[in-house]
């Protein structure tokens, strides 16, 4: 009897063991599905996920212009009290013209914003001389630069070479653009930009790289790009620490008889 009930407890024994190892190997192969916030898997109703406030601000879309309420309206293309002369701070020498849009007067300098920003997401149209003169760089250049000092290139590069890092839409020097989505030349382009500007420490060290996206006529020509510091013409990108600063418009010195309309900035 005595050796009946060892058996029967060991055979126990054993069966319990096996039930264990095999409820450890099913759940391995089918384990509870997460279902929700932290891992719950409880059951949850739709409402237990859904966020109802705080809403986010409502804008509306202005019918003629397409430019949205909340938006900083730079150039409208009656006058240029929004902008100085960059070198003097002077007044505004460019030409403003009868069509609601403002063309660079050679040699007169870049221009700039009044103001200054940080991120922001920025709209402007701009169009190339339609009489074409000049090749490589020394046609319809322009360019807008972010913060004074990041420079997205504005080129007629229509059957105009040059290089690629240079070209339209470029970051200057620094990144090629990712099509060419010119319209003919002397027709109206479209610019929206979002930019990151870079963050600096107190020791005056760069810890979080600026970014840009672009899209040239609604074709995404630079996908959240980390730019490498200052765009220059000639040498390496220069990051000395800098704040908030002005939307600055390039004037080449080449008679580029580039126009701009419609420029427009939402801080982010
Ligand atoms: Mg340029």
């Amino acid at each position: 009897m005595r050796i009946m009930k060892l058996l029967f407890l060991v055979y126990f024994v054993f069966w319990s063991c096996q039930e264990k190892q095999s409820q450890v190997e099913n759940k391995k192969e089918n384990p509870p599905e997460e279902t929700g916030i932290n891992g719950k898997t409880e059951a949850m109703k739709p409402e237990d996920t859904e966020i109802w406030e705080p809403k986010p601000p409502q804008l509306t879309i202005d019918e003629n212009t397409g430019i949205p309420s909340d938006a900083i309206v730079l150039f409208n293309g009656t006058d240029f009290d929004q902008w100085i002369s960059s070198k003097d701070s002077s007044e505004v020498k460019w030409i403003l013209n009868k069509d609601g849009s403002m063309t660079v007067k050679d040699k007169t300098g870049d221009i700039q914003t009044k103001q200054n920003f940080g991120s922001a997401q920025i709209h402007l149209e701009w169009r190339s001389n339609p009489e074409i003169k000049g090749e490589n760089q020394s046609r319809s250049n322009s360019g807008v630069f972010l913060q004074g000092k990041y420079e997205i290139q504005i080129l007629d590069n229509n059957d105009n070479h040059t290089y690629v890092n240079g070209q339209v839409g470029s970051i200057y020097k620094q990144s090629i653009p990712l099509a060419n989505a010119s319209k003919p030349t002397g027709e109206w382009n479209s610019y929206d930009i979002i930019y990151h500007a870079p963050e600096f420490d107190e020791n005056n060290k760069k810890i979080k790289p600026g970014t840009l996206t672009v899209l040239h006529n609604g074709v995404l020509i630079q996908d959240h790009v980390e730019i490498k510091g200052t765009t220059e013409y000639i040498g390496a990108p220069k990051n000395r620490p800098h704040g908030k600063g002005p939307l600055k418009l390039q004037d080449h010195g080449d008679n580029s008889g580039v126009s701009f309309r419609s420029i427009w900035l939402r801080e982010i």
